[in-house]
């Protein structure tokens, strides 16, 4: 019997040497042991990955979420990624073709990881979209000030507020948490997120491992001029399946009173930030505590628009939810002026009304939305469940195409110039 064909081309899992804080969490949940590590580095045996998708969202930093298409005869083995001080640069087209990689061989990269094979348009990858980079405009972010490491110890945070944001109900449950860092530096942007390390040990006998959270309130604070900011986290009860259960860094979270101190490290996330030009447009679509990166940049956007020193742009959000129970923030959200934000709400189990996501929402915007991407000084932020990403870029995909824009120049473009974002967990 013949032995299976290697394929021609593979979508090599590696982890950002840059950005990994070394937190041991990947590999301690990758069920094949494809993760290892030397003094330096966490790689990803390609020989071994799966794909399974088990380590991404665990990773604290993100800097497990990167991916290269590569002719398979020049994977990068776990020598050549143990030695490595930044991720080696994507392969242009032209590379690709020079290695053999015929343009037909692309729809490999849409089938390369199980999750995107058994989304509905497997051919279709919005990853393939999404920067890495901010955008131009953007303020530097600073990144892993503090971490789990002993020359980089976590810092201590004191709970200054802890508020109910959904209606009451039994499986939606989420909190507006404010921290406070009093004399520490701690800079943050919108749309970076910190790791909380919850107390306690895990099944296996080893400290939990941290959890990250989007920061929900803007550059200078949920309250201004103080060093503080605020989480938007949702206690988890249930787990993807279904199945009952007590979610550790969530519940702890959601579960902590105003003095009450916890570790904190970070700030991470360097590209999902926002424009700093003026007239620079933002589309914010999100589900659940996807919210949070977008209440960030609305806020400073309020916030500069009341001191009249910036002339922003078009603001424009999507916020899907199960019901508007369920959504965080609903009624602050609803007292914004018309003329700021042009929001945009999906429901999908609202009794008596068909079920809406914020695809959906999206396309019955069509033809703003077609306005926006066609303009070069719009910026797109895609923030929440997993589920949502590859729809999501697909109605944009779609509005671009029957608006007659060449979706190809149009995606290509918002990933080079750090136009679209997509973090979702
Ligand atoms: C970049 C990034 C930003 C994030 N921002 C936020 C945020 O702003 N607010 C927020 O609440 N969370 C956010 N998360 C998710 C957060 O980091 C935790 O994963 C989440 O709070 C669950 O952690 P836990 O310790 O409570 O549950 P765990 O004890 O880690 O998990 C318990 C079980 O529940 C499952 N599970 C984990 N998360 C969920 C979920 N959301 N829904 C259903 N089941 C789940 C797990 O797979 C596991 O089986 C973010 C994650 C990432 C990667
Ligand atoms: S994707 Fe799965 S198999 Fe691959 S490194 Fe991550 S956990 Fe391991
Ligand atoms: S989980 Fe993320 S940050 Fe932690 S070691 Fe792995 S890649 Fe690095």
């Amino acid at each position: 019997m013949n032995a299976p064909a290697e394929p021609a081309v593979i979508k090599q899992h590696l982890i950002d040497p840059e950005i990994c804080i070394r937190c041991n969490t990947c590999e301690s949940v990758c069920p094949v042991k494809a993760i290892t590590h030397d003094s330096n580095n966490y790689v990803v045996d390609a020989a071994l990955c799966k794909l399974c998708m088990a380590c991404i969202s665990p990773c604290p930093t993100g800097s497990i979420d990167n991916w290269r298409l590569l002719p398979a005869a020049r994977a990068y083995s776990v020598q050549d990624q143990l030695g490595w001080e930044e991720l080696p640069p994507e392969l242009s087209a032209e590379q690709l073709a020079d290695a053999g990689v015929a343009a037909a061989d692309a729809p490999a990269l849409a089938a390369a990881t199980p999750a995107q094979a058994a989304a509905p348009q497997a051919e279709f990858s919005a990853t393939r979209y999404g920067a890495t980079l901010p955008p131009w405009s953007a303020a530097h972010a600073y990144t892993n000030l503090y971490g789990p490491k002993a020359a980089q110890k976590s810092i201590t945070a004191t709970v200054m507020g802890n508020v109910r944001v959904t209606a009451v109900g039994k499986d939606y449950d989420t909190h507006h948490i404010v921290l406070d860092f009093g004399g520490m530096p701690f800079p943050v942007l919108e749309g970076q997120s910190i790791g909380v390390l919850p107390p306690g040990l895990d099944d296996h006998g080893r400290p939990h491992h941290a959890r990250q959270y989007s920061i929900a309130s803007p550059r200078n604070g949920e309250r201004p001029g103080y060093n503080n900011l605020s989480l938007t986290v949702k206690r988890v009860l249930e787990d993807h399946q279904g199945q009952p259960v007590r979610g550790v860094a969530s519940n702890y979270l959601c579960d902590r009173v105003v003095g009450d101190k916890l570790q904190v490290i970070g700030p991470f996330g360097s590209s999902f930030l926002m424009p700093n030009h003026p007239k620079s447009h933002i589309v914010m679509i999100c589900t659940g505590t996807g919210s949070a990166p977008m209440r960030a940049m609305t806020e400073w956007r309020r916030r500069l628009r009341q001191s009249g020193a910036f002339e922003g742009g078009k603001l424009m959000l999507f916020f899907g939810a199960r019901s508007k129970e369920e959504l965080p923030y609903f009624g602050p959200l609803l007292n914004l002026p018309k003329d700021f934000i042009d929001i945009n709400f999906a429901f999908s189990r609202t009794p008596g009304q068909p079920k809406k996501y914020v695809q959906d929402a999206m396309r019955e915007r069509a033809a703003d939305l077609a306005r926006l991407l066609a303009d070069a000084d719009s910026h797109f932020y895609v923030c929440g469940l997993k589920s949502m990403e590859e729809g999501v870029v697909l109605a944009l995909q779609d509005i671009a195409q029957q608006a007659g824009l060449d979706w190809e120049a149009v995606g290509t473009a918002l990933q080079r110039e750090g136009r679209l974002h997509l973090e979702t967990y």
